[in-house]
This record gives C-alpha cells, structure tokens and sequence, in this order.
C-alpha cells in the first residue's frame, strides 16, 4: 500500500511539473521538429519536454478497430470474408469511406484519373517535396480486412497521432491510396503506382484493356467516376522529385515476426517476380496404339521443365531464389490420350534482379533442350511481367530503425517476398517498408487477423518515422 500511495503522489508531482513546463514553453502547443523528432535541440528548454514527445504518441485503438471493421462492411462478400474489386459499388463506397476520414484528418484530398487518392496535409515548407505513405484497399475475392486496409487507415490514425502530439511538419506529409494493388479486375497488379511511376507501356495498354465481362478499363474507371475528360493516362505519372521519401505500413502476409514474437519488420528489400507462359505442342494420339518410340508427349516436357525450374532454382544457391509453376495445363485432357499441347505457368522471383533474370536465361535454354530431345515444338516462350526487384533506401531504413528503437519496440530487418505498391514508388521516391506480425501468416483469406496492439504499435513506428523524414 505505502510504496502504491507513493508511486501515485510522483505521478502527480510529474504531471504538475510537466504542466509547468509545458506552460513554460513559448508556444506549448506546437513542438518543433527536433523536439519531437529526438534529434538534438538546439536550446533545450527543459528534461522532461525530451522525452515527453514520444510518450505523447497515442494511437486511438478503439477507433482504429472500429474504422477497419466499417471499411471491411464494403464487400461483395458475406463477412468475416472480404471482396473489393476495383470500381465496383463497394469499391466506390469504401473509397468514399476513406476520403471522409482524410478530410476528418484535415487533410487536403484530391485524386487522380485512375482514382489514386492523395491526403495532404502541409508543411511549414509546403514547397519542399513531400514525405508519402499509403497502401491500398481493394481485396481479392474472399480475403480478409487487414491487407493493404493496415496502411491506410493505419497512416491517416499516424497523422492524427501527429496531429494530437502538437507535431507540425516541414515537408508536407501525404497518404496515398493507390489504385488496384491487385490484378483482380484487369490483370495488372499495382495498377495506380506503375502509372504513378510513370509506366508508358501500361499507360498505353489500358486503352485496350478489358475484364472478365469485357468492360474496358474506361469504362469502368468512368463508371467510378473517374478517368472523365482523359484517355491519356501520362497524366497520372508523378512529376520527378514529388516526394523526398515513402514508406508504407503493411502486414508481414508472413509468419516471421509472429513466430519470433517481434513487433516491427523494418523491409530492406521487395523480390520481384517474372511470370513465364510456355506453350509445348506434340502429336498426341491413342494411349493404347502409339508405342512409346513413336511419341513426343507434350506432357512429360512439361513436366521435365517444371523440374528443371526447380533445379535451376535451387543452384542460384541463394534462399531468396524461388520459382514456381503454378499452372500446368495439358490437352486435351483425357486418361487415354497422350498430351499434344502442354501449357505452363512459372513466377520465379529474386531480390537480386541479375540472378533472377539468370534463372529465366536458364529455364528458356532448358525449355529448348527439353523440345528438341522430345521432339516436340516449343510454341511459346514468353515473359510476361519481368518486374525489378528494389531495394529500401538507406534514409528510410534508418528512420524506421529509430523510430523502433525510440518507441522500444522489437524490430528485425526482413525481406519482402510478397510484392507491395512500394517496389514502383521505389522508382521514383526512396522507399522502405514497414510489417507488423499477422496471425500465422495468413493472408487473402478470412482467416486474415492482426492484433490491434500490432497495427498501433505499427502507426506508432510509422508516425515517428513520418515525421522523421519530414525534417530533412
Ligand atoms: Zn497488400
């Protein structure tokens, strides 16, 4: 009881003197940068005010949790599953959703032709390149509520963070949601940070992309309101040197930091995959009458070439090499006829963009040795998407590293296996990611979850980092 009673009445001594000199301070609701940034002051106006900036960081949970449950309701799917598919009612909705909670933020909101949208809110140097973040908020059919959500919602909660701390920053600081992360609609992944990196090709195949249902890309994109008085879509790319820095909280959609029992993923790398379509075409014919001399089986060179993806994988000798053939389709598909037309998919993904542009060299090579031994044609050999893999930028790592390390949370260096909206701001800003640990690792599926601690423990990191960057 004696120590209670005690440790009560210096809490009370603590406040009224942090009172006293927070009355103190010329302006007690408008802390300088290096104040709450924890770089060093240049008149120090009292001990408490340094530290008290960080301890000062309070996420509002219960309002984290109730906006990421209002936004999962926008779904074509029955909860807990969620699907948002690009410029579809819900889509639009849950874009609305978010646009309100920036403008709550005071944040100035525009938008793009493809519907990325900005939250901005200015600095006291509004015309220094701004300090981005974001994520996006489109999910796959059946997934769950917290991919890409976490980095939106998660970011405008940062700035509010800021914004209750008494923070002003220098650069502006800005929440992007971009466009179409997933390729559910029209096939293309990352959709509105390709274009915002200033992706010609792209910009140019949209004016022939169509769905499943044959709606052109515009057409859908109007329907949504948007791309109205365009069908030059250069006009999304970013001017050069928009931003100084951009760092996007994120999910880990791994089971590392879990299983590890640590709050933060400080991303130093984002592999990138290739998609290969290779198409083998033989004879076929009768399973009975065609001896095993006479035939060039489509089949078994597709079933040699998906091994040797797996050797060829493998002598990279690096962890971070992987490879895949995820389809693998033979015709005409009956128990008694041999294949005469094999089809197969591969994504083979790296951080080092050489070694993985070594293994396609080799599966290519592989794939013609294969035809000519079989005796069947190698129709089609072609490279999908050949994405660079990226790296964070060292100003970046370092401010999410301090930023951990301040708020005294665990934090390790990971690699990125999944790829973020972040590989494509990477071309055109610094970049570097942050993770927080999801239950199992699971992810596109409902069974998606992330702890409310980790999600705050996320912005917390992201807040600090934010406003980090925006003083250099
Ligand atoms: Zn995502």
């Amino acid at each position: 009881m004696m120590s209670r009673r005690f440790s009560c009445s210096y809490c009370f001594v603590l406040l009224f003197v942090c009172s006293i000199s927070a009355t103190c301070n010329e302006d007690p609701t408008i802390k300088t940068m290096e104040d709450f940034s924890g770089y060093p002051f240049q008149e120090p106006s009292s001990s408490f005010s340094s530290s008290s900036p960080f301890s000062s960081l309070s996420v509002d949970t219960q309002n984290l949790r109730k906006q990421i449950d209002e936004l999962s309701t926008f779904s074509d799917a029955p909860a807990p599953s969620v699907t948002r598919i690009l410029y579809t009612d819900k889509d639009v909705l849950a874009r609305r959703y978010i646009k309100n909670l920036m403008g709550l933020a005071g944040l100035s909101v525009r938008e793009d032709a493809v519907g990325n949208i900005f939250g901005r809110w200015d600095g006291n140097e509004p015309e220094l390149s701004a300090v981005a973040t974001g994520s996006h908020i489109d999910a796959i059919p059946y997934s769950g509520k917290y991919d890409g959500v976490v980095g939106v919602l998660g970011a405008i909660e940062a700035i509010n963070v800021l914004k209750r701390s008494g923070f002003k920053p220098k650069r502006s600081l800005e929440i992007i949601l971009f466009t179409s992360e997933e390729p559910t609609r029209f096939g293309i992944s990352c959709l509105g940070s390709r274009l915002l990196a200033g992706s010609e090709a792209l910009a140019e195949a949209l004016k022939t992309t169509v769905d499943a249902q044959n709606i052109s890309f515009f057409e859908a994109a109007k329907s949504a309101g948007y791309a109205k008085d365009h069908d030059d879509l250069s006009i999304v790319f970013l001017k050069e040197g928009s931003y100084s820095a951009f760092v996007e909280l994120h999910i880990e959609q791994g089971p590392i930091l879990e299983e590890e029992g640590i709050s933060i993923g400080i991303v130093t790398a984002i592999a990138a995959p290739a998609s290969i379509k290779v198409d083998f075409e033989g004879d076929g014919g009768h399973a009975g009458a065609v001896l095993m001399p006479s035939r060039n089986d489509a089949g078994l060179a597709a079933a040699e070439l998906a091994l040797a993806v797996e050797k060829h994988v493998l002598d990279s000798g690096s962890i971070d090499t992987v490879g895949t053939v995820g389809i693998l389709e033979l015709h005409p598909g009956a128990i008694n006829s041999i294949p005469s037309k094999s089809h197969l998919e591969i994504d083979t993904r790296d951080i080092d963009q050489e070694r993985r542009n070594d293994v396609i060299e080799k599966i290519f090579q592989s794939a013609e040795m294969i035809a000519s031994k079989r005796g069947v044609r190698l129709s089609e050999f072609r490279i999908i998407n050949q994405d660079p893999p990226a790296l964070s930028h060292k100003l970046v790592i370092d401010a999410m590293q301090s930023a951990a390390k301040e708020l005294n949370l665990t934090h390790k260096s990971m690699i990125s296996r999944a790829y973020h909206d972040s590989l494509f701001m990477a071309r055109v800003s610094p970049m570097g990611m942050l993770f927080i640990p999801c239950y199992k690792g699971y992810s596109h599926k409902p069974e998606e979850y992330a702890s409310i601690k980790d999600i705050a423990n996320g912005v917390k990191v992201l807040a600090l980092t934010l406003a980090k960057l925006s003083s250099f």
